[in-house]
């Protein structure tokens, strides 16, 4: 176990309610999710768990007991869980996500996962990700539309350990016939999203029967109790021996002076990785071998880390790379980069989820703006039928396409979940997520593909970017002006060039044409691709000038969304700052400065103060 996957833990011991018959041990831990249809009786059976395995504070059961007495209404074993979180709320534990109890084979941690939102949220973000799920289905209800539809979600987020708890036995007499029903019902419907269930088990949560203690009214039932099943699933393993994969969450530098080292620092998800190893990051392809794996509180440094640890490591040389990229292994697979993603997806916003709108996608520690592109498939999630609609709605599963808008890397989930998993953010809430199925290709990826290889190749300068910026007292910076045709754009340019020029920055301006007869002399105009060439070539000269610390002001008319995407995939970690001049903004492009004013001077005047305020330029 790595050192903060044992602090975790014993973060998690510390926060169970201070009597609970706490961790002492270094059991091996399982984790699970109650779901099922409102109602069907998920609290009680978990409040039985808790209470039959003694996993309750001393006198806790009593004094619920009490507590309805007194109130004349009948005690429920739900209202344990009720108790345990109101003295949560009371500030005794600082985690009310979770709840534990413990067998004599191992410690369970119970996912409080109230709806599909707070289900999918943990799976996703990896808050907390069950390897098991018990599946409550109330025996006089039978299978409801949640028991179908919590049933695809557990089979689309990998999760294939799956007990079925039919509840309420009491109620129908105890009768088989209407427990076999329901199994047969039920089998066919997770046979159809490809699970098996691995057993189901008559019970009853509020008399105890087959929760702990076998059933003597359901002597036809020759199975596990839910706790002998619990202890029969296995414990997953961190993925260990897969593919070196690591969402970079943060880039931390060294504060100690002159020492220019940063940490690459996020969780790893799978594989391993250790001293001397070279690291590629995905979608740049910058690299570099790691010269120290950083972890907290640990002297001597660990050498090595691996799936499961929240982990940082220093490397060789300085590469600049930021959060939301993946770091991968050479030599092993590699993950994969795209702008258009084909996903299976799991819609829970009360809006449908439609084409022409923006949404924000998180997969891994990458955050990216978003539209839904094309709906190939619409099914319900309790039906499992087609549905014909181009919009998807609450509670609708779908194959569909997501254009992103720069390219992420990911794997498809088949091959490693936790980098294959996504939710959707419409107005900062989760709306619905799902599993990568695979990238398709998009108009951006030659350009990429070239991009990755230049980074790969790249031969590193010794002198850093940060002292090369210091020493020029100005950070390198691409400032694109745009607009219409003779909108006054190369004056206000050369305008800029000489107010940053005369105050000794160094500043380039570069009109886009200055390209066509030299660096383009052997591009056609006619020809196909000649304004995706023309714009790669440019924010490749650009690139050369910003590593050389310039300030690089660029002209070009009408630049789009689709231009920007391959400056901004080209320039990477560099800034690009963009001006529009004209009376009305006529892009799609994010513009930072918009000049109306006639005057060259003036409008140059704004920029410079711009560049001060974003720390373009460090003195006035
Ligand atoms: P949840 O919404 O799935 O958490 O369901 P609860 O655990 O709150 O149970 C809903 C209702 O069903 C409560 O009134 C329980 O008392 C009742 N209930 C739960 N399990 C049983 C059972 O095994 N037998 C009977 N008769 N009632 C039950």
């Amino acid at each position: 176990m790595c050192n903060t996957e044992r602090q975790l833990n014993e973060q998690s011991r510390k926060s169970q309610v201070t009597n609970h018959k706490s961790r002492t041990n270094d059991n091996e831990l399982l984790s699970l999710v109650i779901v099922g249809h409102v109602d069907h009786g998920k609290s009680t059976i978990l409040g039985r768990l808790l209470a039959d395995t003694g996993s309750l504070p001393e006198g806790k059961l009593d004094f619920v007991r009490e507590q309805c007495r007194r109130n004349s209404k009948p005690f429920e074993y739900a209202f344990l869980l009720d108790a345990l979180k109101d003295e949560q709320s009371q500030g005794i534990t600082i985690d009310a996500a979770r709840c534990f109890f413990k067998t004599k084979k191992r410690d369970y941690i119970i996912l409080d996962a109230p709806g599909h939102i707070e289900f999918l949220k943990n799976m996703v973000t990896g808050a907390s990700r069950a390897e098991a799920a018990l599946l409550v289905i109330d025996a006089v209800e039978g299978v409801r539309e949640n028991s179908r539809r919590h049933g695809y979600l557990l089979s689309m987020l990998g999760i294939r350990q799956v007990a079925v708890v039919v509840n309420k036995m009491d109620l129908v007499n105890w009768d088989e016939k209407i427990f076999r029903d329901i199994e047969v019902e039920y089998s066919e419907f997770l046979k159809k999203i490809g699970v098996i269930a691995t057993a189901f088990i008559p019970v009853s949560g509020r008399e105890g029967d087959n929760v702990a203690v076998s059933s003597r009214n359901m002597s036809w039932y020759s199975g596990q109790t839910v706790l002998n099943q619990l202890d029969a699933f296995s414990a997953s393993q961190p993925p260990k021996n897969k593919p070196f994969r690591m969402p970079v969450q943060a880039v931390y530098k060294f504060t100690a002076k002159g020492d220019d080292r940063r940490i690459v620092a996020g969780t790893v998800e799978s594989g391993h990785l250790s001293i001397g190893d070279e690291v590629v990051f995905y979608p740049s392809g910058k690299r570099s071998r790691v010269k120290t794996v950083e972890a907290f509180n640990r002297d001597p440094l660990p050498d090595s880390t691996a799936a499961g640890c929240a982990a940082g490591f220093t490397l060789e040389e300085q590469i600049y790379v930021r959060r939301g990229e993946i770091a991968a292994k050479e030599g092993e697979s590699v993950p994969k980069v795209g702008r258009r993603l084909r996903v299976n997806l799991f819609w829970l916003g009360k809006t449908p989820f439609v084409t022409g709108k923006d949404y924000l996608l998180k997969l891994g520690t990458s955050k990216v703006r978003m539209r839904l592109s094309e709906v190939e498939r619409v099914i319900d999630a309790s039906t499992l039928e087609p549905v014909k609609r181009d919009d998807i709605k609450r509670h609708d599963v779908a194959e569909c396409v997501l254009e992103l808008e720069r390219a992420v890397a990911f794997d498809a989930a088949a091959d490693i979940q936790q980098t294959g998993r996504f939710v959707i953010v419409d107005d900062y809430e989760i709306r619905g997520g799902g599993i990568v199925l695979g990238a398709l290709s998009d108009r951006t990826e030659d350009v990429r593909e070239k991009v990755f290889l230049r980074n790969y190749k790249w031969e590193r300068s010794r002198i850093p970017r940060d002292l090369r910026a210091e020493k020029l007292n100005q950070r390198p910076a691409l400032i694109l002006i745009t607009g219409e045709k003779d909108s006054g754009k190369k004056p206000l340019a050369k305008a800029l060039e000489n107010e940053l020029f005369a105050t000794g920055r160094m500043v380039y301006f570069l009109g886009i044409g200055n390209l066509l007869y030299g660096v383009d002399a052997d591009l056609k105009e006619q020809s196909k691709n000649f304004r995706e060439e023309h714009i790669r070539r440019l924010s490749e000269v650009a690139h050369l000038m910003l590593d050389a610390g310039v300030i690089l002001i660029v002209t070009a008319i009408e630049v789009n969304r689709a231009d920007l995407r391959i400056m901004e995939a080209v320039l990477n970690t560099f800034e690009v700052h963009t001006v529009w001049i004209g009376e009305e903004v006529k892009t799609d492009i994010p513009v930072e400065i918009h000049l109306t004013e006639p005057g060259p001077e003036s409008g140059a005047a704004k920029i410079k103060r711009y560049l001060q305020d974003v720390g373009v330029i460090f003195k006035p």
